[in-house]
């Protein structure tokens, strides 16, 4: 099989010489490198290659041709290689050009000339974008197969297990493709799907996630007994505390159930996180995340569930499901969240267009003086309703309940019921939402009776639910099972969760000295990626604080 291309185009023989010597030494073991002084002589290879079934890896096009712009050229080359992945060469006065192409032909890069030396400016950006074409891109493929059906759930999770965990794999569905079938039946796999073919020959059934993590090479088990810092969960949150603890000399383990990246692992592009201009997918900032804690030594403990902790003061044990234990100095929970849809009719259509998860407040104004439903009857959904009376002409209340006592603080139940324009509906569920453009009615069930209202939004309050069920007793939760720390713990003589210091809790520190959180398990945070992120960092910081105190 021929090796994937690299494919290098510039008008100036000088800069062509040079791009091609940097490419050869350092890629041409695993690529063959093409060079071409024109668009039009570049598009005439590429087209070569498509023709022989060949892949194309990489373009590197200079902008400032004569005839056809490097810009121009690139959008002619995705007509041929859609997935390959797109540098252009700049002088500092194309920067604009450079931009506007990120929108206009999907580029993945723009490098100022000259880019001496390097292995500082050139190397890394391109070993990064041949890993993401490595890992992305339909390549020609010998690598490991999951044999099972579209809408099995076995299946599904194994795929899903493998992807997340950035191991490439090729799905055959044994209900379109007869070869695959045939391998199926005559391992005898039919009613213990998937199976999963290794390129060694070695084959997997139905396989446990722990079995399939080991099979690929992913670290399963703890290499010491003992770490300075345990991270339990390694979404952004969980990540970042990995790089920061690992690249400022701690002994890190993060122990994740499935996947890295967590949440933000499953989301397609992530749009609004620093320094990525063009979006940036889950998976691809979970690998390059990953790759860089374990770069400073950071252990990722994979297919691990932390089930229990215990505090034997001052090293904190976990558990995890298979039993072992790991302890450590300092402990850092960082399990995030589940967010539960409504899975009603007309959710996902208009999901952030009418349907809001929380209380939305820039949404608020929205919809000034019209009817808004809140559905849930917790406390965060009492303080929604009574936020949306200021705004809305009518707030309806929808509670599955009997009563609003059974979940919200008496406080609030008196405020919402003297409230002239909050409604409550007690026992009462959503059907569906609809609408021809944007949502105009609701339909609900009381008891035996459904019938529908006017809407114009609707807010979620049912949907969070934070990993903390192993912490219960441990460490102190409001009442949704977030974990309180610092401040939300009370003021010295009121303080919740028993805290035993004369000194306050740090910021980040939970009820419990040198037991940290961070990320969307906390209470009261923001919920996003770069919130994450940043406290992860930040409370490396006051771990080294603690540490220095214990
Ligand atoms: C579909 C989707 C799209 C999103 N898009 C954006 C966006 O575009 N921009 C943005 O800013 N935010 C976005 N968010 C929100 C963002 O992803 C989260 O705020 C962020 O991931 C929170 O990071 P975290 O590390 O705190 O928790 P999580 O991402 O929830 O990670 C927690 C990790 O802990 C693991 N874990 C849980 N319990 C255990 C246990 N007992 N043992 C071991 N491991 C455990 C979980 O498997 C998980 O991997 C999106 C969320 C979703 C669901």
């Amino acid at each position: 099989m021929a090796k994937p291309a690299i494919i290098t185009v510039d008008d100036d023989p000088q800069v062509l010489a040079a791009v091609e010597r940097d490419l050869r030494q350092r890629y041409a073991a695993a690529h063959r490198i093409i060079k071409a002084a024109s668009g039009a002589e570049a598009l005439e290879a590429l087209g070569g290659l498509k023709q022989r079934g060949d892949t194309v890896a990489l373009i590197v096009a200079d902008q400032r041709m004569p005839q056809m712009t490097g810009t121009e050229f690139l959008l002619a080359a995705a007509g041929l290689f859609p997935q390959a992945r797109t540098v252009l060469l700049t002088a500092y006065a194309d920067t604009d050009a450079a931009i506007q192409a990120i929108n206009d032909v999907g580029l993945d890069h723009y490098l100022m000339k000259p880019w001496d030396p390097p292995e500082e400016r050139l190397y890394p950006v391109l070993d990064d974008l041949l890993e993401d074409w490595r890992l992305n891109a339909d390549a020609p493929y010998d690598g490991i197969r999951v044999l099972g059906t579209t809408w099995s759930p076995r299946t599904h999770d194994t795929k899903d297990f493998l992807a997340r965990n950035q191991v490439p794999y090729r799905f055959l569905d044994i209900e379109r493709d007869a070869a695959a079938r045939t391998i199926v039946e005559s391992a005898g796999a039919e009613s213990r799907l998937p199976l999963v073919l290794f390129p060694d020959g070695t084959t997997l059934m139905e396989p446990e996630r722990r079995a399939l993590a080991d099979k690929v090479g992913l670290q399963t088990e703890a290499k010491a007994p003992f770490y300075d810092v345990v991270v339990v969960g390694a979404g952004p949150a969980g990540l970042a505390a990995g790089v920061y603890g690992a690249s400022e000399g701690l002994r890190v383990a993060m122990i994740e159930r499935e996947a890295t990246g967590g949440q933000a692992g499953t989301s397609s592009r992530i749009e609004n996180y620093l320094g990525f201009p063009k979006g940036i997918s889950g998976t691809d900032l979970a690998r390059r995340a990953a790759a860089q804690a374990q770069r400073f030594g950071a252990e990722i403990i994979t297919a691990g569930e932390v089930v229990g902790v215990t505090v034997e003061d001052p090293v904190k044990v976990v558990t995890l499901a298979d039993g072992s234990r790991l302890s450590c100095r300092a402990l850092i929970i960082a399990t995030g969240m589940t967010t539960r849809t409504l899975g009603v009719p007309g959710y996902e259509r208009f999901a952030g267009a009418g349907v809001y998860y929380g209380a939305a407040i820039t949404e608020a104004a929205t919809y000034k003086d019209e009817p808004v439903f809140v559905i849930g009857g917790a406390n965060s959904a009492g303080q929604g309703a009574m936020m949306f009376s200021r705004f809305a002409s009518h707030v309806t209340m929808v509670v599955r309940a009997p009563t609003l006592e059974e979940r919200m603080s008496q406080y609030l139940v008196d405020q919402i019921r003297s409230t002239a324009n909050i409604e409550v509906l007690v026992g009462t569920e959503v059907l569906g939402v609809d609408g021809p453009k944007r949502i105009e009615r609701i339909t609900l069930r009381t008891g035996e009776e459904t019938y529908e209202r006017p809407a114009a939004a609707v807010f979620i309050f049912v949907g969070a639910v934070p990993h903390t069920d192993f912490l219960r007793g441990v460490i102190a939760l409001n009442d949704r099972g977030f974990i309180l720390t610092g401040p939300d713990l009370g003021a010295l003589g009121t303080r919740v969760g028993g805290w035993p210091l004369e000194r306050d809790p740090y910021l980040m520190e939970t009820s419990v000295p040198g037991i940290f959180a961070a990320g969307d398990v906390r209470h009261g945070v923001v919920r996003r990626v770069a919130s994450a992120v940043g406290q992860g960092s930040v409370c490396i910081s006051f771990v080294h604080e603690y540490l220095a105190t214990v």
